[in-house]
């Protein structure tokens, strides 16, 4: 069944009217196909480039959401988020993009087919944030992944699914290969905790990834600096660690392969995560479920004030990209 159907479809409308916003600025692209569903469908899996081709190649800033198809809060973040920064009348247009100065590359939704039938997982039943193949030093039972039964939820699968490897091409395609760049990757999910964390590597194990010191400074700067004071930074696995986790396969490839090939590439690969907790807005303030929505916002189906509160954390993400790697060393 597929519940979720017209979801995507509103989803996938305001992607096109995006495209058509953004005007020259943005470029609609295909990354493949999710996996088949029971009910024969594949679902087309889209990124948009949006900024000048020149900064795209060299200066490129990444954000994905809907990795897991029912955390929806993510990819309604960053469709807002779209909305606000390429509006011409918008108080959050974004002239860098315009000016060359910072390239965005996204995919809105990786995971159309979960989103599609309200599931978490793929449509094949496997979750593709336990899909990489990464093995964790120790992670919990049935959460951290498991190899059983796609039946039970965080099931791993045998190998790389469509939608994983859509990812890795992106990111193959678009930051691998950059030289003098600083390329802040940003995926979106919500989960039921009471606060926002900004994950870095690692995922599966405890041990500091060796950009560590340069996630600290970042985190330092977006939350002393930009007064971003609401998010908790750190490694993923100080708050739990996964078996699987695509990050760690995607960063861990750069380190061991791309970065040394090229030594003096002068480049990072900084993926991150933010998980958004759903519930502590909502909990400290019920009032925000019904308030009416921000003074600019073309969006009809933000019902929560919560969305935009975003807007201003994702901008400065983005210009993250303006920066070169002395800045941070
Ligand atoms: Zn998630």
């Amino acid at each position: 069944m597929l519940r979720g159907l017209r979801r995507l479809n509103r989803y996938e409308k305001r992607i096109l009217d995006i495209v058509k916003i953004g005007g020259k600025l943005v470029r609609l692209q295909q990354f493949g196909f999710s996996r088949k569903s029971e009910e024969g469908f594949r679902f087309p899996i889209h990124a948009l480039e949006i900024g000048t081709e020149k900064a795209i190649r060299q200066r490129p800033v990444g954000i994905v959401a809907g990795v897991h198809g029912l955390e929806t809060v993510g990819i309604r973040i960053l469709l807002d988020f779209l909305e606000y920064i390429l509006h011409k009348k918008s108080d959050g247009y974004m002239e860098e993009l315009a000016k060359g100065k910072v390239g965005l590359v996204v995919i809105p939704i990786v995971n159309p087919g979960g989103v599609a039938k309200k599931f978490r997982s793929n449509p094949a039943g496997v979750d593709l944030m336990r899909n990489s193949g990464v093995e964790a030093e120790s992670a919990p039972i049935l959460f951290g992944g498991q190899k059983w039964t796609s039946k039970l939820p965080y099931f791993r699968g045998n190998s790389l699914e469509p939608e994983s490897r859509a990812l890795y091409r992106f990111i193959h395609q678009y930051f691998y290969p950059v030289k003098n760049a600083i390329m802040p990757v940003l995926d979106l999910h919500s989960g039921f905790g009471t606060i926002d964390h900004v994950w870095w590597p690692y995922a599966g194990t405890k041990t500091p990834c060796i950009d560590t010191p340069i996630y600290e400074r970042m985190a330092e700067f977006l939350a002393k600096g930009k007064k971003h004071t609401r998010f908790k930074f750190g490694p993923q696995s100080e708050t739990y660690t996964t078996h699987g986790d695509l990050w760690d396969l995607f960063y861990d490839h750069y380190i061991e392969k791309v970065l040394p090939a090229s030594p003096k590439s002068n480049s990072r690969f900084l993926p991150l995560t933010l998980e958004v907790g759903t519930w502590s807005d909502i909990k400290d303030n019920p009032s925000k479920l019904f308030r009416k929505r921000g003074i600019f916002n073309p969006a009809k189906e933000n019902k929560f004030e919560t969305i935009t509160t975003y807007r201003d954390f994702l901008r400065d993400f983005v210009l993250l990209g303006q920066s070169d790697l002395k800045d941070w060393t």
